[in-house]
């Protein structure tokens, strides 16, 4: 099994998705990240410095994952939702002939993502299904597939690490409250949960084959009071 990310940026896979890539690869399934832009924007520095920086901390993380990496280095910033970008993105998903392509939603809040989901869409095309991963905070977002990354967050959390030139610890607990958030939903209060999006297009109606284990589910038990409890003051 193959699995390819297309993402905006350098740390976008790591924080988004990082538990889901260490569990495809738990499985036995190649994992290809695939970075849209050089992430030059990310900061205050020198942007062709910045880049070489960043290049560097998505190297690290994908060897933190176990994943390899395709930097298409263009501008941060300045995608759009092109015939030239679409096309770019279907030259690399014809070369790469995924079981799964993961991409930002369409809905996303930065303009780049949604750049890079309008791409996906045409490059996944009947090649490959595609699945929407979470935007940060989920806003607007509404899941039908959950993946428990609950052994793997440290994992998630040391490639988000890698990403110095970003203040990674900010990325690390908002990855902690979502991951949280996700698990709750299917009612793991202590784990970590990645949620995705996939919106059946033929033929990829039912993809949960290529999809990691969800939390595992247990039942709202309702306890009945004890015969001898005290009562409650009124
Ligand atoms: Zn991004």
């Amino acid at each position: 099994m193959h699995i390819a990310l297309i993402m905006a940026h350098p740390d976008d896979a790591d924080i988004y998705c990082g538990g889901s890539i260490a569990a495809w690869r738990s499985m036995g399934a190649t994992v290809t990240i695939l970075i849209a832009t050089d992430g030059s924007k990310g900061g205050d520095f020198d942007p062709e410095e910045l880049a070489q920086l960043r290049s560097k901390e998505a190297t690290a993380a994908a060897k933190v994952l176990d994943a390899n990496l395709i930097q298409l280095n263009f501008p941060d910033g300045e995608l759009s939702q092109s015939e030239e970008f679409a096309s770019r993105l279907t030259t690399e998903i014809l070369h790469l002939q995924p079981n799964l392509l993961v991409a930002h939603a369409p809905n996303d809040y930065h303009a780049d993502h949604r750049a890079v989901s309008a791409g996906a869409l045409i490059a996944a095309s009947f090649r490959a299904p595609l699945l929407w991963v979470d935007p940060m905070m989920g806003n607007d977002f509404l899941p039908n597939y959950y993946v428990d990354i609950t052994p793997f967050q440290d994992q998630k959390e040391q490639a988000i690490l890698c990403h110095t030139s970003q203040g990674p610890e900010h990325f690390v607990e908002m990855s902690r409250v979502q991951g949280h958030f996700r698990s709750a939903q299917c009612g793991q209060l202590e784990g970590f949960a990645e949620a995705f999006r996939h919106d059946p297009i033929h033929p990829f109606a039912d993809i949960r084959s290529l999809i990691p284990p969800a939390p595992p589910l247990q039942p709202v038990v309702v306890k009945s009071p004890t015969k001898n409890a005290s009562p409650k003051p009124t």
